[in-house]
């Protein structure tokens, strides 16, 4: 069998035949179309008010389309949270998974939604006393868990946390269903965003087919925001880059079950059809991040058999580990920095933002904890500033690669395909001109920078950037 160079989700992904051909208005307009913008719709929707969702890609394409899908409230970021903020942010994910239940039970929506057990384990003695924490305080809470053994073969366990109450989900099947659900929005893909002017608490958006919507308010679920201003984004958040097979398994299922380990070398495992998602190598994004060791991670890991699909994703990583869900400047909402836990935190995060702009007040509680004008960390900050400085200094020097099929230059590239075609690119990231590296088993040019991400043909398909790259190709 063929492996996919993509993600196992991609074949669900489904477009539309709705364009934007000319200039529209609306009350409130959401940029991006992901589990983000979707569920701000879908919270939107039975307002009064004319809701509008544009796409740069396709509905799905983004993030959401490369996740795991694990849906639980054992998450690995639970050991970086504060201890001031840790039981609020549990409880935000207990509404989150009630909200994410409810809207399947209610609309019976097809989405491969299953009960499995999860796992929070360590690999490392030393870090037995944070689950142990972990432990006490949902115990506080009065949520089911316990110490369990769990046995993953080659992985070796030293503790392990067990949770009952834990689900799996296929993303874009969800995504699918609750877009049919939104017939009063207005959906366009193909639609990039490249500027928005406000004048006269209005906005004017100007759009890469060279229209305009005008809006009363703005959703930026882009994940990675590409406006700098009054957030200074590049300064806060870094991203987070990880390497995902799917495959057959040597682990025995005898539950089903996920698991994700709370340690620097990470594993990450959950099943769907009876083979596994495995997941590797979560490291922050510079070019210190090495593609091909993170691919070889997986190949070459004994408990994932006859791979399908591999691919790699990145979200957002914020100083503090909360998501950032809340108010930029008047009449402008955010919702992002889901840490690579986006399931549950976008079903409050839009339930939030829905309710802001309706001035209701319900879910207003966990305001200042998301709250987007977060802290600054001085060593967060400088650490990523060292990341970008290294990233741009690596790349200044022409290397010609292990496989002699891509020669960079200072400021060029060039891949040459196995079918002979020849792409000459401009590898400076429109972004902030860091240098492009190739990607070559997704075939993307991928930034180390910020995280933008160029597909062969030069289109965008994530991070900050709003612009795609010029790439020439010859045969
Ligand atoms: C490796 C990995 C594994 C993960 N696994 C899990 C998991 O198991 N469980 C879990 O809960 N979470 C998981 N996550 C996190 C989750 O995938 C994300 O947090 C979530 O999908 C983010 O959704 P989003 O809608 O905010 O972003 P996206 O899905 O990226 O949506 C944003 C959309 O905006 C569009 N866009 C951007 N700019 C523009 C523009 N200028 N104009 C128009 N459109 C634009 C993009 O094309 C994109 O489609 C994982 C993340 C990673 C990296």
């Amino acid at each position: 069998m063929n492996m996919k160079n993509e993600s196992l989700w991609n074949s669900y992904l489904e477009s539309s035949k709705k364009e934007l051909k000319e200039d529209i208005s609306c009350d409130v307009l959401i940029i991006g179309g992901g589990l983000s913008g979707l569920l701000t719709a879908y919270y939107l929707k039975d307002s009064n008010l004319q809701v509008t969702v544009v796409e740069r890609n396709k509905i799905g394409s983004g993030i959401t389309s490369k996740m795991t899908g694990k849906v639980t409230l054992l998450q690995d970021i639970l050991s970086k949270i504060s201890d001031k903020d840790i039981e609020l942010y549990i409880k935000s994910q207990i509404e989150g998974l009630n909200l994410l239940k409810k809207n399947i039970e209610e609309n019976k929506l097809d989405c491969d939604f299953f009960k499995n057990v999860s796992y929070l384990f360590t690999t490392k003695k030393s870090n037995q006393k944070k689950l142990e924490k972990i432990k006490n305080i949902f115990e506080k809470l009065k949520l089911d868990i316990k110490e369990e053994n769990l046995n993953l073969h080659n992985i070796k366990v030293k503790y392990a946390l067990k949770m009952e109450n834990a689900y799996e989900i296929n993303p874009i099947k969800y995504l699918n269903e609750i877009r049919k659900l939104l017939t009063n929005v207005n959906i366009y893909e193909k639609v990039n965003v490249l500027e928005i002017i406000k004048e006269k608490g209005i906005f004017t958006v100007k759009t890469s087919n060279n229209l305009k919507i005008i809006a009363k308010k703005i959703v930026f679920a882009t994940n990675y925001p590409y406006f700098l201003k009054p957030l200074f984004f590049p300064l806060k958040v870094r991203m987070e880059k990880s390497y995902i097979g799917y495959g057959d398994t040597s682990l025995e299922l005898k539950e089903r079950f996920n698991a994700i380990n709370i340690d620097k070398d990470k594993y990450s495992l959950r099943f769907y059809k009876n083979k596994m998602l495995y997941l590797r190598e979560s490291r922050i994004i510079s070019s210190k991040v090495n593609d091909e060791k993170g691919f070889l991670k997986i190949e070459n890991d004994v408990v994932l058999k006859n791979i399908n699909n591999l691919w790699s994703n990145e979200d957002i990583v914020t100083n503090d580990n909360l998501p950032i869900i809340g108010m930029v400047s008047d009449g402008m909402y955010i919702l992002t920095g889901y840490n690579a836990w986006g399931i549950l935190s976008s079903h409050i995060g839009s339930l939030m933002i829905a309710n802001m702009i309706k001035k209701r007040k319900k879910y207003l509680k966990y305001q200042e904890l998301f709250s987007p004008k977060m802290k600054l960390s001085l060593k967060k900050f400088l650490n990523s500033s060292l990341n970008i400085y290294e990233s741009i200094n690596g790349y200044l020097k022409g290397i010609i690669t292990k496989n002699k099929l891509i020669l960079y230059s200072r400021d060029k590239a060039i891949y040459v395909a196995d079918n002979g075609y020849c792409y000459l690119v401009k590898r400076k990231c429109p972004h902030l001109k860091c240098n492009l590296i190739f990607n070559s088993v997704e075939k993307t040019w991928d930034c180390p920078c910020h995280g933008s991400r160029f597909d062969l043909e030069g289109n965008v398909i994530a991070g900050p950037s709003k612009y795609d790259i010029k790439v020439k190709s010859v045969k």
